[in-house]
């Protein structure tokens, strides 16, 4: 795979898209069901205003507070941008992530889902949500266990009146993710979800066959972040 060049985010992304429709035909998919979720965090305004320009909407950031730094203006611009959050939440920015996000993809636990729910109600807000699961168990990493999931579905659903949109994983770093990626298929498959967050920069086209809706990429689009 060739190296992404960060100066041309937008010829990066076509490269991207032509390689997903590729995927999905193998796989007998339709390539529009496959949206690319551009990872924008540690990238700033500068950076993310081409792909708007170029008429890309949907973005993904992991941390909230960044992310009520730089889109604001942006979203003031564009206002039809579709914002995810795809890093953990913590509850007591549950507020802000309510008020700012479109899409939340790590409902991983009861408190959460509870606070959420709430959140929702007195904003007047119904956000699309979506179950992380820790596909791969590692201890530092955020999601429902595996054999938790159907449970913890069942809970957002019954306890707490949401309605679950999906499940998203990120598979072990060091692990060949088409497991990973067939285990999310099949617990989303028995709870009748639709929506599939899997897939980033190494292994898009891998998920895309296996039936993802979603792929976060952040690297083959934006190039290396700086920290
Ligand atoms: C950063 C991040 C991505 C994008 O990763 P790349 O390898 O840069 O494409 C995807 N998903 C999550 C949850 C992330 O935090």
């Amino acid at each position: 795979m060739p190296d992404a060049t960060p100066a041309d985010p937008v010829a990066n992304l076509a490269r991207i898209r032509a390689r997903l429709n590729a995927a999905a035909e193998e796989a007998g998919r339709k390539p529009e069901d496959i949206t690319v979720i551009a990872v924008s965090k540690n990238h700033g305004a500068e950076a993310i205003l081409p792909l708007l320009e170029a008429g890309h909407r949907v973005f993904g950031e992991n941390r909230v507070q960044e992310a009520m730094g730089k889109w604001p203006a942006l979203k003031e611009r564009y206002p039809d941008i579709e914002l995810h959050l795809i890093g953990p939440l913590q509850t007591n920015k549950a507020k802000e992530a309510v008020a700012f996000f479109d899409v939340i993809e790590t409902v991983d636990r009861p408190k959460l889902a509870r606070i959420l729910s709430e959140e929702m109600a007195r904003q007047g807000k119904t956000l699309r949500l979506l179950v992380q699961v820790n596909t791969g168990e590692e201890e530092q990493k955020a999601g429902a266990a595996p054999q938790e999931a159907d449970a913890f579905i069942a809970q957002c659903r019954d306890e707490y009146g949401l309605a679950i949109d999906g499940l998203m994983c990120i598979p072990p770093a060091e692990e060949a993710p088409a497991p990973h990626f067939a285990l999310l298929a099949k617990i989303a498959a028995r709870n009748g979800l639709k929506t599939l967050s899997m897939g980033m920069s190494g292994d898009y086209e891998i998920a895309a066959t296996l039936g993802a809706t979603h792929v976060r990429v952040g690297t083959e689009i934006f190039g290396a972040r700086a920290y």
